[in-house]
């Protein structure tokens, strides 16, 4: 088994999953510009980027192989986004670090061939589906904070004001894994080690991912989310298989599925809802089918 490719749909109410950072006192939300399937522009939609898609996928890897005691290296294991191996060698590096073998990473030392690695996993912005016009609102949010704070000054109540921004639309996005370098160097080394483990690691990490476990503010604006439609496709071969066309276009699912029949042999598709052929009853089964066949 060599590659894996997902496209995911889903609806988000009130996310704030992509804040541009402060301005000001306000959090707005990231905008980006389309165009539709004839090429017309249209007007500014909120987005999430695919670097932000990484960083969840990263955190659903971390937060499990803390759980079942995967190796993690200092950086990962405490979840700093600036992965840096300090080993010098790539296979010292991946054998000791799960998220530095499936993510990537660059070298601190100032060493002749320090060790870099291109990440195993490849994830797209998550765009609002077209033909689809998500809303996106700013609300006004007080933070009450009262005693003798020094930052306050008196031992009145204050009442901090603060804008934050927040998205609700049908959103869609596209992964991929490359499963067959997972556990081995650019070189062809392997680690010590059950690969397989952590083939299984990266994958369970995009369930979380697809049924909508992301967001800035968990803790407060957990997105209500819901996947409506799933396909992920797997070789069964040493050949990669094509990124799967985006379901932001009317038909994306349906055109994968028959690029995917296309190829006949040395792939494996399964879908779940939005109508698709052969559907799952749920986006768990989906999973299973993956992990059973890896
Ligand atoms: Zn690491």
């Amino acid at each position: 088994m060599s590659y894996l490719s997902i496209a995911a749909k889903l609806v988000l109410n009130v996310h704030d999953l992509n804040n541009e950072g402060s301005i000001g006192q306000s959090l707005d939300i990231r905008q980006i510009r389309m165009v539709d399937e004839t090429g017309k522009p249209l007007e500014e939609m909120p987005a999430v980027s695919g670097r932000m898609m990484k960083h969840w996928h990263l955190e659903h890897m971390r937060r499990r192989a803390l759980e079942v005691k995967m190796p993690l290296c200092d950086t990962c294991s405490s979840g700093q986004p600036e992965r840096q191996a300090t080993a010098e060698d790539e296979l010292n590096a991946i054998q000791s670090c799960v998220i530095c073998d499936t993510h990537g990473f660059l070298s601190t030392k100032a060493i002749k061939n320090a060790p870099r690695r291109s990440s195993c996993s490849s994830f797209s912005w998550m765009l609002p589906v077209l033909g689809t016009k998500p809303e996106s609102k700013q609300v006004i949010h007080s933070r009450v904070t009262s005693g003798t704070a020094a930052s306050i000054g008196t031992d009145e109540t204050a009442q901090m004001i603060f804008h934050k921004s927040y998205a609700s639309g049908i959103f869609a996005f596209v992964a991929s894994i490359d499963l067959n370098r997972i556990g081995q160097t650019i070189d062809n080394r392997k680690i010590s080690g059950d690969i397989k483990e952590r083939r299984k690691l990266a994958i369970q990490s995009l369930l979380p991912v697809c049924l909508g476990a992301f967001g800035a503010s968990q803790s407060h604006a957990l997105p209500h989310a819901k996947c409506v439609g799933l396909l992920a496709a797997l070789s069964t071969t040493e050949k990669p298989i094509p990124n799967l066309i985006s379901p932001i276009y009317q038909k994306g699912f349906e055109e994968s599925i028959s690029l995917l029949e296309s190829i006949k042999t040395g792939v494996n598709w399964w879908t779940y809802g939005d109508g698709l052929k052969n559907a799952k009853p749920n986006v768990q089964d989906v999973f299973d089918e993956i992990i059973n066949k890896i």
